[in-house]
């Protein structure tokens, strides 16, 4: 890991050989290239005086720190750098950006790492004032938690063996056996009888991604944004199927009942989307894994 920095922007390089060290405790197979690829990085100007009527982000203030949750093993989203602790990606992007307009520099961030199936009870126990990492918007979440946002919609999709021709899409899982992460959308989905899958149900999207490798599993389902990740890390070994199943609209979790603050979240997201400062920020970093940027239609819709 390198850091080259200048005075507001930081470019990290993230050597796709780590994630698979970090979170399998495997290194990329001979054959694969894990070519080094570097990460967009940049620190926002804090807003000053920010006074809100929001409980969350008032101790946030006397603390001087915000915590907010994120994923650590997914490249180009959230991934932290097993030696240097950094993390990077578009989540994170989204994250700094927020921080900075309720008032927090990128130092006054407590990133802390939440897996899929624990999101709603950091937010609510209030162990995050945020959430940020492919966290989708929907009803059943909203009986507990907030959302600001979408702003970003991924789909289900799926991740198989390279060689395996068989998987064509979700029709086509009869039998097979499917890795997905436990409090995930995907998983759900694909425990609808219809598709006939057997499920491997993990707690971290890496795992599976072994799972897969070493044959335990045929394929990987969750959000397409995601195994373009970890299909750049292993362009040897693993093949997206490309057929988007779901819509996984992406939100900012946030404590059920501040209202002031969710609609300042939106308004943060909605002013880093005007500015460039996302479109910026996305080429950096999910546009690496070949995700295309679409410009978010604005304003955001609310949920
Ligand atoms: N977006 C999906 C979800 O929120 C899958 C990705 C994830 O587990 O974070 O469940």
């Amino acid at each position: 890991m390198r850091m080259r920095k200048t005075a507001a922007v930081g470019v990290a390089v993230l050597a796709l050989a780590a994630t698979a060290t970090a979170c399998g405790g495997k290194s990329g197979s001979a054959g694969d290239k894990s070519a080094a690829t570097e990460v967009y990085s940049h620190d926002y100007t804090p807003a000053k005086g920010v006074k809100l009527n929001s409980q969350v982000l008032k101790d946030a203030q006397k603390r001087g720190k915000i915590t907010i949750g994120v994923k650590a093993d997914q490249p180009f989203l959230g991934f932290q750098d097993v030696s240097t602790k950094k993390y990077s990606g578009f989540d994170i992007e989204i994250a700094k950006m927020v921080a900075a307009d309720l008032g927090f520099s990128t130092k006054q961030i407590d990133f802390k790492t939440v897996d899929s199936s624990s999101r709603e009870a950091f937010i609510s126990d209030h162990k995050v004032d945020l959430y940020v990492g492919t966290y989708t918007i929907n009803n059943e979440r909203k009986k507990q938690v907030g959302f600001a946002g979408p702003y970003y919609t991924a789909g289900a999709d799926l991740l198989v063996r390279k060689g395996d021709k068989s998987i064509t899409g979700p029709e086509s899982l009869q039998g097979k056996t499917v890795c997905s992460i436990k409090g995930s959308t995907p998983l759900q989905e694909i425990k609808r009888p219809k598709y006939g899958a057997k499920t491997l149900e993990l707690l971290k999207y890496s795992d599976c991604v072994e799972k897969v490798l070493d044959r335990t599993a045929d394929a990987l389902t969750t959000d397409d944004a995601i195994l373009k990740g970890y299909a750049a890390e292993r362009p040897g070994k693993l093949r997206l199927v490309n057929k988007p199943f779901t819509k996984e609209p992406y939100g900012v979790g946030l404590d059920k009942n501040d209202k002031v603050l969710r609609e300042a979240i939106t308004k943060a997201l909605e002013n880093h989307i005007k500015n460039g400062d996302y479109e910026k920020a996305y080429n950096g970093t999910l546009g690496k894994s070949g995700s295309k940027y679409v410009a978010p239609q604005l304003p955001l819709p609310t949920y």
